[in-house]
């Protein structure tokens, strides 16, 4: 790997979800360069004795770029790691063209994202047979503006499953974004605070009437995951959709009433 610049998924927070390539890389590489603030330095515990191990927390673009340029032209390896996946707000492509245009070699290891970290924290899951199949990966308009047609209002009307990246502080938009594409203000959320993080997680869950109430009563205002979905809250279901469906006898009778429970809900 002398030479070459891998960008490392370091998970969510929890420094045993990386991934065992991820870990083998940091455990070869003589350079690392890791986003402060959200990957736990815990992370680090797989460097080799010697490794330049630098946080990025106070640099630009262009000083990241100009550090994974310089050490990978002295034949180093280099990791760049960075929170959850490196190919969600990552800005993994701005990173990658410079070392393109030097002619370094890149590779990426995926990560457990942190939208996938915060179902796990929640016993969720984002897909359920009949409520809903899809799963859409977002955020709300901030510095960033979103491109046309991803406005949340647009996204929410396939009353799917929506997690919201970079979005805890925006809260109100969320609500009143989601009453407008027609969800019910009784619509359960939930939000994961650090997700994952040893001692440090922390799970809220709601309505989108008050979850926004809640978070501020937890002073919960960076690092969160807003999970909205019409499956959240099914493991307390008295009676789940996809059991009555695999149940051949039972469908067969009641094929109708099944159908009908799910359009109702
Ligand atoms: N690449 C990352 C996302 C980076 S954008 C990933 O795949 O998870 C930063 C946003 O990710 C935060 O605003 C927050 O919404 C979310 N996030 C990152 N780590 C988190 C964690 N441990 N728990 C909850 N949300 C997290």
């Amino acid at each position: 790997m002398s030479g070459k610049v891998w960008f490392v998924g370091a998970g969510p927070g929890d420094p045993e979800l990386i991934t065992v390539k991820g870990r083998d890389l940091i455990a070869q590489a003589d350079a690392i360069l890791f986003a402060g603030s959200l990957v736990s330095q815990a992370a680090m515990r797989w460097a080799k004795p010697g490794c330049a191990v630098e946080d990025s927390k106070g640099m630009d673009l262009e000083q990241i770029v100009a550090w994974l340029i310089e050490k990978a032209q002295k034949g180093e390896a280099v990791v760049r790691l960075q929170t959850g996946d490196p190919g969600l707000y990552g800005a993994l492509i701005e990173m990658v063209q410079p070392l393109d245009a030097q002619g370094i070699d890149v590779g990426v290891v995926p990560g457990v994202s942190s939208a996938m970290a915060s179902a796990a924290a929640g016993v969720e899951s984002l897909t359920l047979p009949e409520v809903t199949q899809t799963v859409i990966l977002t955020r709300v308009e901030g510095r960033t503006p979103m491109p046309e047609g991803e406005s949340l209002p647009e996204l929410a009307k396939h009353h799917c499953t929506l997690c919201l990246f970079l979005s805890i502080t925006l809260l109100k938009k969320v609500q009143a974004d989601l009453l407008e594409a027609g969800w019910s203000p009784d619509a359960p959320v939930l939000v994961v605070h650090k997700a994952s993080w040893p001692d440090k997680e922390k799970i809220i869950r709601g309505t989108l009437t008050d979850i926004r109430e809640k978070c501020r009563a937890e002073k919960i205002n960076s690092q969160a995951m807003i999970i909205v979905s019409p499956t959240i809250g099914a493991r307390d279901w008295s009676e789940l959709k996809k059991s009555k469906l695999y149940d051949k006898n039972f469908s067969h009778r009641f094929r109708k009433a099944t159908h009908k429970t799910v359009h109702e809900s």
